[in-house]
């Protein structure tokens, strides 16, 4: 029953998740018409939370550009995959679809059942979405695949049951040699240290020539960390990976000790300085007023972006360049 319980408030993550990204679209921090067609009712975030969010997906998007720039590189008929782990409500699929870059890639999404059921059923219900992936077939409440089209497959798995969620992926008919992107954004936290290490460990050895990104938190031993690790354990759990893994140094370390070739990682104060052009921070900075410096700055450094990689598409040239 407490397992139950603790799956109830981790599916309730992607609900405030997706608020917040619906709310950083409306407020024109990132183009994204399908956030809010994907989570239910405006809500208003404050300056602070858009632009953490902000610098979150300019770092995912930019791994992701990163790898289908590496995949589209190379000779038809090479087809690639991205299989987002703990995708919840996530507009990636509509975002790359609509501006025309799944030509030869395809987007897996897996949560749990009942999160992907729900968001099965909300594209089925809305045109502009449904548009987008073409013809498709609803899973019934039985089966794992909740949602089916050419390029989009929806699944319904618990990422803690690794020979279950295999036999999924497989079922599906996911290619594990072809080139794959592995997406973990804010999920291997609400795994218990032992499920995170095991499904790092499962992708290397299924997927040979993947990218593995993960984004994350970080730095739990400071004032600042403490708060984020009481409050992880108040709603979670009284175990985080965050004090086995507590800096960018560590985590990379996790990776490459479970089997992944090449991996770097930075926090979010470097990624935002070292990545994003001079006119987009402007463009940013001067959408709200703020004043919230430090705050912004300490968060930044408690979040990180990692990118490991595998086999001979992903490994050669590096996603973030010194
Ligand atoms: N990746 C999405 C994003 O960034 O918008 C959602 C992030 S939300 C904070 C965490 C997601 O991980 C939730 O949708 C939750 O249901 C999913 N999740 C956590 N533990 C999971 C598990 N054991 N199996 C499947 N999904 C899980």
């Amino acid at each position: 029953r407490s397992r139950e319980r603790r799956a109830g408030t981790v599916q309730s993550t992607n609900d405030s998740s997706a608020l917040s990204k619906r709310s950083l679209a409306a407020h024109g921090y990132v183009s994204d018409a399908f956030a809010a067609l994907l989570a239910p009712g405006p809500v208003r975030r404050t300056p602070l939370i858009h632009r953490g969010y902000y610098v979150r997906a300019r770092a995912v998007r930019h791994c992701v550009r990163a790898f289908l720039q590496r995949t589209g590189a190379l000779p038809a008929p090479t087809r690639a995959q991205i299989l987002s782990l703990g995708a919840g409500s996530d507009s990636l699929y509509f975002r790359l679809k609509a501006a025309g870059l799944l030509a030869r890639t395809a987007v897996w999404e897996v949560d749990f059942p009942d999160v992907s059921r729900r968001k099965a059923e909300r594209i089925r219900d809305v045109p502009e979405l449904c548009s987008l992936t073409g013809p498709f077939q609803i899973g019934d409440s039985a089966s794992a695949l909740c949602f089916e089209s050419s390029d989009y497959r929806i699944l319904g798995a618990d990422l803690r049951e690794l020979p279950r969620l295999g036999e999924v992926l497989d079922c599906a008919g996911l290619d594990a040699a072809s080139p794959t992107l592995l997406l973990a954004e804010a999920v291997l936290t609400y795994l218990e240290p032992a499920g995170a290490a095991a499904l790092i460990a499962w992708a290397a050895q299924r997927f040979p020539d993947a990218l593995f990104v993960i984004y994350e938190q970080m730095k739990p031993r400071d004032a600042f960390g403490q708060i984020m690790l009481q409050h992880f354990r108040r709603l979670h759990s009284p175990l985080h990976g965050l004090e086995l893994f507590p800096d960018v140094e560590a985590q990379v370390q996790r990776f490459l000790q479970a089997g992944w070739t090449a991996c770097s990682a930075l926090d979010l104060n470097e990624f935002y300085r070292r990545f994003l052009p001079a006119e987009e921070r402007q463009r940013v900075e001067t959408l709200e007023p703020f004043d919230e410096f430090e705050e912004w700055h300490l968060k930044c450094a408690h979040y990180f972006i990692l990118a490991a990689s595998r086999g001979d598409t992903l490994s050669d040239t590096p996603v973030f360049p010194p």
